[in-house]
């Protein structure tokens, strides 16, 4: 119970401060470990609730409505219908606010990080060093998506490599922490029971090196480590597949790949992308053993029409 008393409470605090528990949400946890939480600041009761939200469409021009005790028992009263009127017991009137600084100490003690965590942005703390990396960690989805984000973390670790531990940010923003070399590891992925953290999780997977390599200055394309030979043309493609397969989804519409080859404004009859995608079909398959699998690395879509490379983000490295 208590894994699951971790999971809601990071989740909860997704959305930014304040993060509320209310009781029914707390009830079934309510024990030994719970009561550690509120002896440790990490949850802090407010006062029993004497209001309630409003009914869902209710035209009664209350901001919301008060809470009765009748016959000893607490109603949300609806002043316009009886059939809206809520029963409500204890539990329901108590409600929990989550502490993010308490919390972050919390991991941060109970898994073995020496010192307390600092705050070196809003939301966002330094935890310490792992295996072989420093971790910061925030809990709020808004803390990660601020701007200079990236460049404050780089000040306060200069040479380490950095994993960001946060909530899922958009594609988008995926990205622009790839980019920057920053692993992020998503909360829930590896922060467990009783908040602690799995610190195999912190380091970047090394299953496997990336299949396909392509270096953009260099203009140099290596699969499966054989250096391939692409026509600029092929090569312009290949790396329009490449970076969209780094996003989600991979898919490129035949229309995009139109105007990144042709420019939007050029209209030619053989504008068509299917001449392009055979000539790197037959460049990146070379000297190949399997020609067959490696043509199969850029597959045809339909609905929208277009391609796709067939490598998931970690088997791609795109160099600048
Ligand atoms: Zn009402």
């Amino acid at each position: 119970m208590t894994g699951m008393l971790s999971a809601l409470l990071l989740r909860l605090s997704e959305a930014g401060a304040p993060a509320l528990l209310w009781g029914r949400q707390a009830a079934p946890h309510f024990g030994r470990a719970f009561d550690r939480l509120l002896a440790r600041g990490i949850l802090i009761e407010h006062a029993p609730a004497t209001e309630w939200e409003l009914c869902p469409t209710c035209e009664c021009g209350l901001e919301a409505r008060p809470i009765r005790k009748i016959d000893g028992r607490h109603i949300a009263a609806c002043p316009l219908d009886r059939g809206g009127d809520i029963v409500l017991d204890d539990d329901d009137l108590r409600s929990f606010r989550i502490e993010p600084a308490a919390l972050v100490r919390e991991i941060a003690a109970v898994s073995g990080f020496g010192a307390a965590p600092s705050e070196v942005a809003p939301g966002v703390w330094h935890l310490g060093m792992s295996a072989t990396r420093t971790v910061f960690l925030a809990i709020s989805e808004a803390a990660l998506a601020q701007p200079g984000l990236i460049a404050t973390l780089r000040m306060v670790e200069r040479s380490a490599p950095i994993t960001v531990i946060a909530p899922t940010p958009p594609a988008s923003e995926r990205t622009r922490f790839a980019e920057a070399e920053i692993l992020h590891v998503d909360v829930g992925a590896c922060i467990g029971e009783d908040f602690v953290l799995d610190h195999a999780r912190l380091e970047p997977p090394h299953a496997f090196a990336p299949r396909l390599v392509i270096g953009r200055a260099a203009r140099s394309v290596m699969l499966d480590g054989v250096p391939k030979l692409l026509s600029e043309q092929a090569f312009k493609l290949l790396v329009l597949l490449a970076e969209q397969a780094l996003k989600s989804p991979a898919i490129v519409e035949n229309r995009v790949i139109e105007s990144h080859l042709w420019g939007s404004s050029i209209h030619r009859i053989t504008s068509e992308p299917r001449e392009p995608v055979r000539a790197l079909r037959d460049a990146l398959v070379g000297n190949s053993a399997d020609s067959r699998a490696v043509r199969s690395l850029v597959e045809n879509r339909r609905n929208p029409n277009g391609y796709r490379l067939v490598l998931t983000p970690e088997e791609i490295e795109l160099k600048p």
